[in-house]
């Protein structure tokens, strides 16, 4: 019994599915945190060194943003209480938007409450039926289900392959728009922008890059893909950019132009149904964008990190690399119960590092999956790589 994407069936047996599901090592399970989040949390009462978070620049618990929030639930209280266009846009949130559209400079940012919302927001609000939607194989599940729920046509291109997504774009009929991870999420590697900025350009349609993984994190100054490449995104180009990773809070954003950004704040349906995120949060968010912008040493340490790491599992056996110079660094392990056991033996050794497997990766594709955060030091990184020689060698 397979209850994949559109399998016709009326009545689920579910007791049936979850058993399969078992046996083929599949069941997801919850783990408790009982601490701040961190290199060295508390999870299921057991002290843990954790690789796992998209903490990358360890501010989820930094006491600047606390303090900001505090300060922010002393000034507007907690709930927002309405969406944005009600009543519930503060002005924590006002001056978060204007701050992080300076800071990209571009003509406008509109804030979210996820970015998963703030996917379907953008494409929702841009295409729909009768349009094309030329998107990466690999892009993270928000993009797809964006645009399935738009009521535009998906085509999925192999990923990264330009030829591919050249020829999508030239059968593609209405308004085009190609979508892609500027750092994908389970590999790590990037988009290559340059390439996509001349097919949009050419093809006349939107380019929108889901920067969750490299805003902060990515660029001499935190700024993301395009800083990193070099490049000055067009009028064409929206970005989307989450709060919850890099800057430690919670939430999301677009940024581009004023005209779509209006059209976004006008139409996206999970902007105007849906309660705004905190004020307070905002402030909190405030507060790591400045940290984001003024300490590059996070990002300095960070690639050290992710240099060291790469460099000590070089030669592992039976773990590929993926070419990623980005704090996600998955380890590909193959089939599913092989990831989890060597998910449990370095769970046994104290460490925490998440076996992800299908349908999260394709089939024979389950891995580790390390992320690393500037809140780890090098002899965190080296404890890992050691834990790895060791299980490598009994698995
Ligand atoms: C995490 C993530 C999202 C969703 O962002 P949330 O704020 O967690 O909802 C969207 N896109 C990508 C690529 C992500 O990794």
């Amino acid at each position: 019994m397979d209850y994949g994407e559109g399998d016709a069936i009326t009545k689920h047996d579910w007791t049936q599915w979850l058993d399969e599901r078992a046996a083929a090592g599949l069941i997801r399970r919850l783990t408790v945190a009982g601490s701040p989040q961190g290199p060295r949390m508390r999870i299921d009462g057991r002290e843990r060194l954790a690789f796992c978070s998209n903490d990358y620049l360890g501010l989820a618990n930094d006491p600047r943003l606390a303090a900001a929030m505090h300060a922010g639930i002393d000034r507007y209280g907690v709930g927002a209480g309405s969406a944005h266009l009600i009543n519930g846009h503060f002005e924590s949130h006002d001056r978060l938007e204007v701050e992080l559209a300076d800071w990209l400079g571009v003509e406008d940012a509109r804030l979210f409450s996820t970015g998963y919302m703030a996917n379907l927001g953008v494409v929702g609000a841009l295409v729909g039926r009768g349009d094309t939607v030329i998107a990466d194989r690999l892009n993270h599940a928000s993009l797809i289900d964006a645009v399935q729920l738009s009521g535009a046509r998906l085509s999925r291109y192999r990923h990264n392959d330009l030829a591919d997504l050249e020829a999508r774009l030239e059968r593609a009929s209405g308004e085009r728009m190609i979508l892609t991870d500027g750092v994908f999420s389970m590999d790590g590697d990037v988009a290559p922008l340059a390439e996509l900025v001349e097919l949009a350009e050419r093809f006349d349609a939107w380019l929108v890059v889901d920067e969750a993984h490299a805003f902060g994190v990515l660029g001499q100054t935190g700024r993301g893909s395009f800083e990193a490449a070099g490049l000055v995104p067009g009028e064409r180009v929206l970005r989307v950019g989450t709060l919850g990773k890099a800057f430690g809070t919670a939430g999301a954003f677009v940024a581009g132009g004023a005209e779509p950004l209006e059209v976004l704040l006008q139409r996206a349906r999970t902007y105007l149904f849906t309660t705004a995120q905190p004020p307070a949060v905002a402030e909190a968010s405030r507060a790591a964008l400045a940290i984001v912008r003024d300490e590059a040493w996070r990002r300095d340490h960070l690639a050290e990190l992710v240099a060291r790491f790469r460099a000590g599992v070089a030669g592992l056996g039976g773990l590929e690399r993926i070419a990623s110079s980005t704090p996600i660094q998955p380890l590909v392990v193959g089939e599913a119960d092989r990831a989890v056991a060597m998910a449990d033996r370095l769970d046994a050794r104290g460490l925490l590092v998440p076996a992800i497997r299908p349908p999260t990766v394709p089939a024979g594709g389950s891995r580790l999956r390390v992320t690393l955060s500037a809140a780890h030091e090098v002899a965190d990184v080296d404890a890992l790589v050691s834990a790895l020689r060791e299980c490598t060698n009994i698995v």
